[in-house]
Protein backbone atom coordinates (compact mmCIF):
# COMPACT_ATOMS: atom_id res chain seq x y z
CA UNK A 1 0.00 0.00 0.00
CA UNK A 2 1.37 3.11 -1.13
CA UNK A 3 -1.41 5.91 -1.21
CA UNK A 4 -4.56 6.44 0.92
CA UNK A 5 -7.59 8.51 0.43
CA UNK A 6 -9.95 10.41 2.96
CA UNK A 7 -13.23 11.90 2.77
CA UNK A 8 -16.09 13.26 4.78
CA UNK A 9 -19.62 12.51 4.42
CA UNK A 10 -23.25 13.12 5.40
CA UNK A 11 -23.47 15.54 8.20
CA UNK A 12 -20.91 17.74 9.08
CA UNK A 13 -19.85 17.41 12.81
CA UNK A 14 -17.43 19.34 14.66
CA UNK A 15 -13.96 17.06 14.80
CA UNK A 16 -13.99 15.85 11.61
CA UNK A 17 -11.26 17.52 10.55
CA UNK A 18 -9.23 16.41 13.84
CA UNK A 19 -9.91 13.08 12.12
CA UNK A 20 -8.72 14.25 8.87
CA UNK A 21 -5.57 15.49 10.16
CA UNK A 22 -4.82 12.02 12.33
CA UNK A 23 -5.34 9.73 9.14
CA UNK A 24 -3.06 12.64 7.00
CA UNK A 25 -0.24 12.50 9.62
CA UNK A 26 -0.20 9.03 10.73
CA UNK A 27 -0.30 7.89 7.16
CA UNK A 28 2.32 9.99 6.39
CA UNK A 29 4.40 9.26 9.29
CA UNK A 30 4.14 5.59 7.92
CA UNK A 31 5.66 6.70 4.84
CA UNK A 32 2.03 7.12 2.77
CA UNK A 33 1.03 9.35 0.78
CA UNK A 34 -2.45 10.76 1.41
CA UNK A 35 -5.10 12.17 -1.31
CA UNK A 36 -8.36 14.30 0.15
CA UNK A 37 -11.41 13.77 -1.68
CA UNK A 38 -13.69 16.66 -1.53
CA UNK A 39 -17.39 16.82 -0.65
CA UNK A 40 -17.91 13.31 -0.30
CA UNK A 41 -19.00 10.79 -2.37
CA UNK A 42 -20.30 13.63 -4.62
CA UNK A 43 -16.73 14.61 -4.68
CA UNK A 44 -14.98 10.95 -5.29
CA UNK A 45 -17.45 10.32 -8.33
CA UNK A 46 -16.38 13.78 -10.20
CA UNK A 47 -12.62 13.22 -9.30
CA UNK A 48 -12.42 16.33 -6.79
CA UNK A 49 -8.96 14.64 -5.42
CA UNK A 50 -6.02 16.62 -4.08
CA UNK A 51 -2.82 15.65 -2.50
CA UNK A 52 -2.97 16.52 1.60
CA UNK A 53 0.73 16.99 2.79
CA UNK A 54 1.27 17.37 6.61
CA UNK A 55 0.81 21.56 6.33
CA UNK A 56 -2.58 20.97 4.38
CA UNK A 57 -3.75 19.72 7.91
CA UNK A 58 -2.28 22.11 10.20
CA UNK A 59 -4.56 24.95 11.91
CA UNK A 60 -7.20 22.68 11.62
CA UNK A 61 -7.48 20.57 14.69
CA UNK A 62 -9.75 23.53 16.61
CA UNK A 63 -12.22 24.21 13.66
CA UNK A 64 -15.30 22.85 12.88
CA UNK A 65 -17.17 21.77 10.46
CA UNK A 66 -15.03 19.48 7.67
CA UNK A 67 -12.35 21.75 5.31
CA UNK A 68 -12.96 18.53 3.09
CA UNK A 69 -16.69 19.51 2.87
CA UNK A 70 -19.08 16.96 3.28
CA UNK A 71 -22.22 16.39 0.67
CA UNK A 72 -25.37 13.55 0.34
CA UNK A 73 -24.71 12.27 -2.76
CA UNK A 74 -27.82 9.75 -3.91
CA UNK A 75 -26.28 8.44 -6.93
CA UNK A 76 -23.16 6.48 -5.08
CA UNK A 77 -26.22 4.05 -3.69
CA UNK A 78 -26.27 2.96 -7.36
CA UNK A 79 -23.68 0.11 -8.11
CA UNK A 80 -23.07 2.59 -11.31
CA UNK A 81 -21.76 5.45 -9.01
CA UNK A 82 -19.74 3.17 -6.95
CA UNK A 83 -17.80 1.72 -10.05
CA UNK A 84 -17.02 5.91 -11.17
CA UNK A 85 -15.68 6.30 -7.80
CA UNK A 86 -13.75 3.36 -8.16
CA UNK A 87 -12.34 4.81 -11.34
CA UNK A 88 -11.46 7.73 -9.63
CA UNK A 89 -9.22 6.13 -7.21
CA UNK A 90 -7.81 3.91 -9.40
CA UNK A 91 -6.91 6.94 -11.84
CA UNK A 92 -5.43 8.49 -8.66
CA UNK A 93 -3.55 5.37 -7.59
CA UNK A 94 -5.23 5.37 -4.38
CA UNK A 95 -5.23 1.95 -2.68
CA UNK A 96 -7.65 2.31 0.36
CA UNK A 97 -9.86 5.07 1.94
CA UNK A 98 -10.96 6.59 4.95
CA UNK A 99 -14.55 7.39 5.18
CA UNK A 100 -15.64 9.67 7.67
CA UNK A 101 -19.43 10.00 8.40
CA UNK A 102 -22.49 8.27 9.92
CA UNK A 103 -24.15 5.02 8.48
CA UNK A 104 -25.42 6.39 5.88
CA UNK A 105 -21.42 7.10 5.10
CA UNK A 106 -20.73 3.55 6.04
CA UNK A 107 -22.96 2.02 3.61
CA UNK A 108 -21.01 3.81 1.08
CA UNK A 109 -17.74 2.15 2.25
CA UNK A 110 -19.27 -0.85 2.57
CA UNK A 111 -20.42 -1.16 -0.91
CA UNK A 112 -16.72 -0.09 -1.93
CA UNK A 113 -15.15 -3.29 0.11
CA UNK A 114 -17.29 -5.28 -1.70
CA UNK A 115 -16.43 -4.13 -4.80
CA UNK A 116 -13.09 -5.21 -3.72
CA UNK A 117 -11.43 -1.85 -2.98
CA UNK A 118 -10.55 -1.28 0.89
CA UNK A 119 -12.44 0.86 2.84
CA UNK A 120 -12.40 2.11 6.46
CA UNK A 121 -15.36 3.65 8.73
CA UNK A 122 -14.80 6.08 11.24
CA UNK A 123 -17.40 7.46 12.81
CA UNK A 124 -18.25 10.78 12.34
CA UNK A 125 -21.90 12.56 13.97
CA UNK A 126 -22.88 14.48 16.84
CA UNK A 127 -25.93 11.69 17.20
CA UNK A 128 -24.24 9.31 18.72
CA UNK A 129 -26.19 6.78 16.69
CA UNK A 130 -23.57 4.57 15.14
CA UNK A 131 -23.39 0.95 16.29
CA UNK A 132 -19.59 -0.17 17.10
CA UNK A 133 -19.23 2.95 19.07
CA UNK A 134 -20.21 4.14 22.24
CA UNK A 135 -19.20 7.40 21.54
CA UNK A 136 -19.21 9.44 17.73
CA UNK A 137 -16.60 12.13 16.74
CA UNK A 138 -18.67 15.15 17.74
CA UNK A 139 -21.43 14.06 20.11
CA UNK A 140 -19.39 15.53 23.09
CA UNK A 141 -19.38 18.98 21.72
CA UNK A 142 -22.61 18.70 20.68
CA UNK A 143 -23.74 18.01 23.99
CA UNK A 144 -21.59 20.77 25.54
CA UNK A 145 -23.41 23.20 23.18
CA UNK A 146 -26.68 21.84 24.03
CA UNK A 147 -25.93 22.28 27.98
CA UNK A 148 -24.39 25.56 27.66
CA UNK A 149 -28.31 26.39 25.89
CA UNK A 150 -29.92 24.64 28.79
CA UNK A 151 -27.92 26.79 31.67
CA UNK A 152 -28.84 29.98 29.71
CA UNK A 153 -32.76 29.24 29.41
CA UNK A 154 -32.95 28.20 32.60
CA UNK A 155 -31.82 31.46 33.92
CA UNK A 156 -34.80 33.37 32.03
CA UNK A 157 -37.19 30.24 32.64
CA UNK A 158 -36.55 31.09 36.77
CA UNK A 159 -36.81 34.60 36.06
CA UNK A 160 -39.99 34.68 34.45
CA UNK A 161 -41.22 31.49 36.27
CA UNK A 162 -42.04 29.67 32.90
CA UNK A 163 -42.00 25.82 31.76
CA UNK A 164 -39.52 25.38 28.84
CA UNK A 165 -39.12 22.69 26.26
CA UNK A 166 -35.99 22.56 24.50
CA UNK A 167 -36.08 20.17 21.56
CA UNK A 168 -32.29 18.83 20.61
CA UNK A 169 -31.32 16.79 17.45
CA UNK A 170 -30.39 13.56 17.37
CA UNK A 171 -32.33 12.16 14.34
CA UNK A 172 -33.70 8.59 15.36
CA UNK A 173 -31.61 8.39 18.80
CA UNK A 174 -32.20 9.83 22.15
CA UNK A 175 -28.30 10.32 22.96
CA UNK A 176 -27.88 14.14 23.38
CA UNK A 177 -31.30 14.53 24.92
CA UNK A 178 -30.26 12.04 27.83
CA UNK A 179 -26.67 13.22 28.00
CA UNK A 180 -27.65 17.19 27.98
CA UNK A 181 -30.78 16.71 30.15
CA UNK A 182 -28.98 14.43 32.59
CA UNK A 183 -26.51 17.24 32.81
CA UNK A 184 -28.04 20.23 32.43
CA UNK A 185 -30.94 19.48 35.33
CA UNK A 186 -33.76 18.94 33.18
CA UNK A 187 -37.15 17.60 34.87
CA UNK A 188 -37.98 15.53 32.05
CA UNK A 189 -36.26 14.14 29.32
CA UNK A 190 -37.86 12.36 26.35
CA UNK A 191 -36.11 9.88 24.24
CA UNK A 192 -37.19 7.83 21.64
CA UNK A 193 -36.38 4.81 22.94
CA UNK A 194 -39.00 5.17 25.96
CA UNK A 195 -42.55 5.61 26.22
CA UNK A 196 -43.87 8.77 27.37
CA UNK A 197 -47.37 10.25 28.83
CA UNK A 198 -48.08 13.25 28.49
CA UNK A 199 -50.25 12.92 31.25
CA UNK A 200 -47.22 11.87 33.41
CA UNK A 201 -45.24 14.63 32.09
CA UNK A 202 -47.94 17.18 33.25
CA UNK A 203 -48.50 15.71 36.67
CA UNK A 204 -44.80 15.74 37.07
CA UNK A 205 -44.82 19.69 36.23
CA UNK A 206 -48.02 20.43 38.87
CA UNK A 207 -45.95 18.47 41.79
CA UNK A 208 -42.96 20.36 41.15
CA UNK A 209 -45.44 23.72 40.72
CA UNK A 210 -47.22 22.44 43.88
CA UNK A 211 -43.88 22.28 45.84
CA UNK A 212 -42.89 26.11 44.91
CA UNK A 213 -40.69 25.11 42.05
CA UNK A 214 -40.13 28.39 39.86
CA UNK A 215 -39.58 26.83 36.51
CA UNK A 216 -39.46 23.22 34.42
CA UNK A 217 -37.30 22.19 31.91
CA UNK A 218 -38.56 19.83 29.23
CA UNK A 219 -35.77 18.43 26.90
CA UNK A 220 -37.20 16.85 24.04
CA UNK A 221 -35.11 14.85 21.20
CA UNK A 222 -36.13 15.44 17.73
CA UNK A 223 -37.23 11.60 17.31
CA UNK A 224 -40.02 11.86 19.63
CA UNK A 225 -41.87 14.61 17.79
CA UNK A 226 -42.04 18.31 17.64
CA UNK A 227 -40.97 20.16 20.41
CA UNK A 228 -43.45 22.64 19.17
CA UNK A 229 -46.74 20.73 19.85
CA UNK A 230 -45.32 19.41 22.91
CA UNK A 231 -45.00 22.19 24.46
CA UNK A 232 -48.60 23.44 23.08
CA UNK A 233 -50.09 20.65 24.70
CA UNK A 234 -48.52 21.04 28.32
CA UNK A 235 -49.97 24.39 28.24
CA UNK A 236 -53.19 23.72 27.11
CA UNK A 237 -52.42 21.11 30.22
CA UNK A 238 -51.51 22.94 32.72
CA UNK A 239 -52.26 26.53 31.48
CA UNK A 240 -48.22 26.74 33.00
CA UNK A 241 -46.57 29.72 30.81
CA UNK A 242 -44.67 27.41 28.11
CA UNK A 243 -41.97 28.41 25.59
CA UNK A 244 -40.42 26.07 23.25
CA UNK A 245 -36.53 26.61 21.76
CA UNK A 246 -35.83 24.43 18.89
CA UNK A 247 -32.18 24.77 19.22
CA UNK A 248 -31.78 23.40 15.65
CA UNK A 249 -28.14 23.48 13.26
CA UNK A 250 -26.25 25.92 16.39
CA UNK A 251 -25.80 21.80 17.53
CA UNK A 252 -23.76 20.84 14.47
CA UNK A 253 -21.32 23.72 14.61
CA UNK A 254 -18.63 24.74 16.56
CA UNK A 255 -14.99 24.04 17.54
CA UNK A 256 -14.75 20.64 19.46
CA UNK A 257 -14.22 20.13 22.78
CA UNK A 258 -10.53 18.47 23.83
CA UNK A 259 -12.60 14.71 24.10
CA UNK A 260 -13.80 14.74 20.57
CA UNK A 261 -10.23 16.11 19.42
CA UNK A 262 -8.94 13.13 21.56
CA UNK A 263 -11.51 10.61 19.88
CA UNK A 264 -10.95 11.73 16.48
CA UNK A 265 -7.15 11.72 16.57
CA UNK A 266 -7.17 8.28 18.05
CA UNK A 267 -10.34 6.51 15.32
CA UNK A 268 -8.46 8.45 12.68
CA UNK A 269 -4.99 6.70 13.93
CA UNK A 270 -6.25 3.46 14.24
CA UNK A 271 -7.73 3.91 10.59
CA UNK A 272 -4.69 3.94 9.03
CA UNK A 273 -3.07 1.47 11.21
CA UNK A 274 -5.91 -1.47 10.33
CA UNK A 275 -4.87 -0.44 6.61
CA UNK A 276 -1.66 -0.89 7.22
CA UNK A 277 -2.17 -4.40 8.41
CA UNK A 278 -3.88 -4.80 4.94
CA UNK A 279 -7.38 -5.20 6.70
CA UNK A 280 -10.70 -3.03 4.59
CA UNK A 281 -14.02 -3.43 5.35
CA UNK A 282 -13.87 -1.83 8.99
CA UNK A 283 -15.08 0.35 11.42
CA UNK A 284 -13.27 1.66 14.33
CA UNK A 285 -15.16 2.90 17.63
CA UNK A 286 -14.55 2.89 20.91
CA UNK A 287 -15.86 0.69 23.54
CA UNK A 288 -15.00 1.33 27.49
CA UNK A 289 -12.18 3.54 26.51
CA UNK A 290 -10.26 0.60 24.48
CA UNK A 291 -10.09 1.21 20.63
CA UNK A 292 -11.85 -1.72 18.94
CA UNK A 293 -12.92 -2.95 15.16
CA UNK A 294 -15.38 -4.56 13.91
CA UNK A 295 -16.10 -5.73 10.00
CA UNK A 296 -18.16 -2.83 8.71
CA UNK A 297 -21.63 -4.89 7.93
CA UNK A 298 -21.58 -6.38 11.49
CA UNK A 299 -20.88 -3.15 13.03
CA UNK A 300 -23.92 -1.78 11.13
CA UNK A 301 -26.30 -4.76 11.86
CA UNK A 302 -25.67 -3.86 15.86
CA UNK A 303 -28.83 -2.02 17.36
CA UNK A 304 -28.15 1.44 18.61
CA UNK A 305 -28.78 1.49 22.30
CA UNK A 306 -29.84 3.71 24.78
CA UNK A 307 -27.60 3.37 28.23
CA UNK A 308 -30.89 2.36 29.91
CA UNK A 309 -28.89 2.88 33.56
CA UNK A 310 -28.19 6.59 32.55
CA UNK A 311 -32.14 7.05 31.68
CA UNK A 312 -32.73 5.33 35.36
CA UNK A 313 -30.39 7.69 36.95
CA UNK A 314 -32.04 10.75 34.83
CA UNK A 315 -35.46 9.55 36.23
CA UNK A 316 -34.41 9.14 39.99
CA UNK A 317 -32.18 12.68 39.79
CA UNK A 318 -35.41 14.51 38.77
CA UNK A 319 -37.97 13.02 40.93
P1 LIG B 1 -25.57 11.72 9.32
O1 LIG B 1 -26.36 10.60 9.91
O2 LIG B 1 -24.73 12.41 10.32
O3 LIG B 1 -26.36 12.66 8.50
P2 LIG B 1 -24.75 9.90 7.24
O4 LIG B 1 -23.43 9.46 6.77
O5 LIG B 1 -25.65 8.84 7.80
O6 LIG B 1 -24.51 11.06 8.28
P3 LIG B 1 -26.35 10.02 4.82
O7 LIG B 1 -26.90 11.17 4.06
O8 LIG B 1 -27.29 8.96 5.27
O9 LIG B 1 -25.52 10.65 6.05
O10 LIG B 1 -25.24 9.30 3.91
C1 LIG B 1 -24.18 10.06 3.34
C2 LIG B 1 -23.91 9.57 1.94
O11 LIG B 1 -23.49 8.20 1.98
C3 LIG B 1 -25.09 9.58 1.00
O12 LIG B 1 -25.36 10.84 0.45
C4 LIG B 1 -24.64 8.58 -0.06
O13 LIG B 1 -23.74 9.20 -0.96
C5 LIG B 1 -23.87 7.54 0.76
N1 LIG B 1 -24.75 6.41 1.04
C6 LIG B 1 -25.82 6.37 1.88
N2 LIG B 1 -26.44 5.17 1.83
C7 LIG B 1 -25.76 4.43 0.94
C8 LIG B 1 -25.91 3.09 0.42
N3 LIG B 1 -26.90 2.30 0.83
N4 LIG B 1 -25.00 2.66 -0.48
C9 LIG B 1 -24.01 3.45 -0.90
N5 LIG B 1 -23.82 4.72 -0.48
C10 LIG B 1 -24.68 5.20 0.42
Amino acid sequence: MKRIGVLTSGGDAPGMNAAVRAVTRKAIYHGLEVYGIYHGYQGLMEGDIKRLELGSVGDIIQRGGTTLFSARCPEFKTREGQLQGIEQLKKHGIDALVVIGGDGSYMGAKALTEHGFPCIGVPGTIDNDIPGTEFTIGFDTALNTVIDAIDKIRDTATSHERTYVIEVMGRNAGDIALWAGLSGGAETIMIPEEDHDIEDVVAKLKRGHERGKKHSIIVVAEGVGSGVEIGKKIEEMTSFDTRVTVLGHVQRGGSPTAADRVLASRLGAKAVELLLEGKGGRAVGIEKNELVDYDIIEALGRPHKIDDKMYQLSQELSI
